[in-house]
């Protein structure tokens, strides 16, 4: 039997602050759109795992970072068009919001100010950092997180985060993403079942299976009820797969994804019928760390073994 994961990448204004043309309905959705996620999860008692941007977790900061190695510039939007918007930069009553749900949410990393980990320009020194003030800001928050989503999904210096003390992140898709993914019907029809597997650092990789508004712009306005939405239909079938064949159906979103009603009626149609399907047949809706816990290395030992295993393959 297989389970449902779903993974959501927290960042407020941290996902765009690099872009020079921010979209604005995304970056002032990020608020909205977290509270009412977590509404929905509450409602249907669905946990999840949610990857925050560390830098979220602090009350303050000098905008400058000068003991950062990113490239000079990297801080800028926040010390400049930003400075007056602490809403996008540091949100810690939203993450109590989630260690204060009800269900049993995974708190994960999206890296401290969401550097892109595949870019050339970012080196393993960069790389180190970013994980290591992941996980020293929630170790001052008391918890620990051990599963990384990487920003845009730009998988990098793996190696690195298994150094520091990282157990599981998410991998790339299998199929494309967007609209290619959903109307191309020998994709379409493709199982979206994934199977997390041990990297040869020692990591449990969990590959995405579908983003939930990989789905948008003309078709999506055709779409207009949650009967007609071909994401909710793709979520359904990923979903009934999972409760009759081994696997992970991993859907995963951003907060900033619900910017409106319909928004939060696709995924208030994917989580009932989640929720349905769990209480009817033996499907698991489990966290990032709990695949982790199921298919990785333990914690000492084994994850010991595996790294020396990939030191010799390096
Ligand atoms: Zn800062
Ligand atoms: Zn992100």
């Amino acid at each position: 039997m297989g389970s449902l994961v779903i993974s959501i990448d927290a960042e407020l204004g941290w996902g765009f602050h690099d872009l020079a043309d921010p979209p604005e309905s995304r970056v002032e959705s990020g608020r909205r759109g977290w509270r009412r996620l977590l509404a929905l999860l509450d409602r249907f008692d669905v946990p999840a795992t949610w990857a925050v941007v560390s830098h979220l977790m602090l009350d303050r900061c000098d905008g400058r970072h000068a003991d950062h190695p990113a490239p000079p510039g990297w801080f800028e939007r926040e010390r400049g068009a930003w400075a007056d918007r602490p809403d996008l930069r540091f949100a810690p009553d939203l993450v109590a919001g989630i260690l204060a749900a009800d269900p049993d949410h995974e708190l994960a990393a999206h890296s401290f100010s969401h550097v892109l980990f595949g870019d050339p320009e970012t080196t393993p020194e960069i790389a180190r950092e970013e994980y290591e003030r992941s996980r020293e800001i929630a170790a001052r928050w008391g918890l620990v997180v051990d599963s990384f989503v990487y920003p845009r999904n730009d998988v990098g210096h793996l190696d690195v985060l298994a150094d520091c003390g990282f157990r599981a992140y998410r991998g790339r898709s299998p199929t494309p993403e967007g609209i290619r993914g959903v109307a191309d019907a020998a994709i379409r029809d493709r199982s979206s079942l994934v199977h997390p597997r041990i990297d040869e650092f020692g990591l449990v990789s969990i590959p995405a299976s579908l983003f939930a508004f990989g789905f948008e712009g003309r078709l999506r306005s055709i779409a207009e009820s949650v009967w007609t939405d071909p994401i909710v239909a793709r979520a359904r079938r990923g979903i009934d797969r999972a409760a009759t064949d081994d696997g992970v159906f991993h859907l995963w979103l951003h907060p900033n994804n619900l910017r409106a009603t319909r928004d939060d009626d696709r995924m208030a149609a994917i989580l009932e019928y989640a929720a349905e399907v769990r209480a009817e047949s033996a499907l698991e809706i489990e966290t990032m760390g709990e695949v982790a816990d199921r298919v990785g290395p333990s914690r000492t030992g084994d994850r010991n073994e595996a790294t020396t295993r990939a030191e010799r393959v390096i």
